[in-house]
């Protein structure tokens, strides 16, 4: 999250102050390195990791296919499970496996046009479809926080960015191509397969690999960004409207702090202004340089922030959206997510926070709040309704367990359904009484991959079979 130079400042000052005068407290208080798994196993298999290091395996085979025919010849073969993997970004074990990891990384590129809709290799990260979509003038509606992930790999989790008109990103598949652990391949779109176009839209990888997508896109237009600070109450009571207001829209509400940082994009004709230099790590360190030193007084560390924080300038930034959109995350972190019926998301926030505030003095990451419009695809957060998303992170040196015994509960009173790619428990019939096409899904899986092949232990527990 950026705020301003100034909020920089303040950080860094902040920063230099722990170190001057609390430098024993933010020392003792920094946790050490997570252990790391050993890197190979008894079979000297190299280990696999996840983005955040939570997730670890030993595939006894890794394969990166350069084409189809590649694919389909090793689909049959390969040692089952077979788990296709993106960048690894996703929290959950959905790419875990001690089979065959597949990555499409040889298979990327915009390789054709359908009018304004693009072919795109499923490999292709989203960071390189930017850029190749520019080309032509044109842009993805919408897009994540960040841009690492591979095309297949963000579809198969439903990730999103914000925005009460706009979808998630599998909003704007209108076909695709997938290979079955069988090695049969399917083309399918509304028209042809339909029902396997609406379980593959959101497949977690569990249908098959893949391979290419039609994507509608839209065009490239400048967005206008601002970031403010402002208190968390303020931020509650303008929510709506600003969800209404604006193309893109959320803010981080930032516990213990009593502020919150709202970030709006919206369509421009005006010339570019360069964004400044991320400062979302001179940000985070500064919160957690304030709970390092004053957890231990919640209205100490309330007053402090305040005076750090509250008086950080605006910042402007004016750009193509693919430019402005995702940013860098280079501050590691656990998280969770659920996407809740948007009429009670702001009122389980407030929860949510005042949870923290109660029970988990170590917290310090900023809380993300977004709106996502409604789709129709089986396993969809989004399917039939518009939801509002909450995420609470973790820094990853920190315990995370009271994602699942302090944050889960609240999520899961109010609907919530989780996001596939982050840390959550429900499985099986829970989640059959979330997705009303819960039961069509697992039907057409179990057709394509009648063996299982594609079943890790993760996505075992998850179907219940
Ligand atoms: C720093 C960070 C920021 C994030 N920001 C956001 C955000 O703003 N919004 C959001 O919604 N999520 C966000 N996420 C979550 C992330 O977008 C998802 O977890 C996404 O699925 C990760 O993409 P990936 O390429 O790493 O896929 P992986 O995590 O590698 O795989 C995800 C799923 O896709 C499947 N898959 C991969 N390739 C294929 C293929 N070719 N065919 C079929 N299935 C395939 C895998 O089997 C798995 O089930 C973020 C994660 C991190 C770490």
């Amino acid at each position: 999250m950026k705020v301003s130079r100034r909020g920089a400042l303040l950080a860094g000052g902040l920063g230099l102050g722990a170190a001057a005068g609390g430098g024993y407290l933010a020392a003792t208080h920094d946790k050490p390195e997570p252990v790391s798994p050993p890197s190979t196993d008894a079979q000297g298999h190299l280990l696999w990791r996840n983005w955040s290091g939570v997730q670890h395996a030993y595939p006894a085979a890794r394969l990166a296919p350069k084409d189809e025919a590649e694919l389909g010849l090793a689909m049959k073969t390969a040692v089952a499970p077979i788990r296709p993997v993106g960048a690894g970004h996703s929290f959950t074990g959905l790419a875990s496996t001690n089979g065959t990891l597949l990555s499409l990384d040889a298979m990327s590129g915009v390789i054709g046009w359908e009018g304004d809709a693009a072919i795109v290799r499923a490999g292709t990260r989203l960071g390189a479809l930017g850029p190749a979509l520019a080309e032509r003038g044109r842009a993805m509606a919408n897009l994540p926080d960040i841009n690492k992930q591979s095309l297949a790999g963000a579809l198969g989790t439903a990730t999103h960015g914000t925005g009460a008109t706009l979808q998630a990103m599998h909003g704007d598949v209108t076909g695709l191509r997938l290979v079955t652990s069988e090695g049969r391949v399917i083309d399918c779109d509304a028209g042809r397969e339909p029902e396997i176009f609406q379980a593959a839209r959101v497949s977690l990888g569990a249908l098959g690999v893949i391979t290419q997508v039609r994507l509608r896109t839209t065009a490239n237009r400048r967005l206008e960004r601002h970031v403010w600070v402002e208190s968390f109450e303020d931020s509650l009571a303008q929510a709506e409207a600003r969800w209404a207001k604006h193309r893109n829209f959320e803010f981080y509400a930032v516990p213990f702090t009593g502020l919150a940082a709202n970030i709006s994009h919206d369509e421009t004709d005006k010339p570019a202004l360069a964004r400044g230099p991320d400062q979302d790590s001179a940000f985070l360190d500064a919160l957690k340089g304030l709970r390092n030193l004053l957890g231990f007084a919640t209205p100490l560390r309330k007053a402090a922030a305040h005076a750090l924080l509250s008086s950080a300038e605006p910042e402007t930034a004016i750009d193509e959206g693919w430019k402005l959109l995702s940013t860098e995350r280079p501050v590691r972190f656990n998280e969770m997510e659920f996407h809740l019926p948007a009429d009670v998301q702001l009122k389980a926030l407030a929860e949510v926070v005042a949870t923290i505030e109660k029970h988990r003095p170590d917290v310090f990451f900023p809380i993300e709040v977004r709106r996502i419009a409604p789709d129709d695809a089986w396993l969809s957060p989004f399917q039939g309704e518009p939801r509002g998303s909450i995420a609470v992170h973790s820094h990853y040196k920190d315990e995370f367990a009271f994602l699942y015994t302090l944050i889960e509960p609240i999520f899961r009173r109010y609907g919530g359904r989780p996001h596939w790619g982050k840390l959550h428990s429900v499985q099986g019939d829970q989640l059959a009484a979330l997705y009303p096409r819960w039961k069509d899904f697992l039907k057409v899986r179990a057709e394509l991959d009648p063996r299982g092949r594609m079943l890790n232990p993760y996505l075992k527990g998850l179907f219940g079979v």
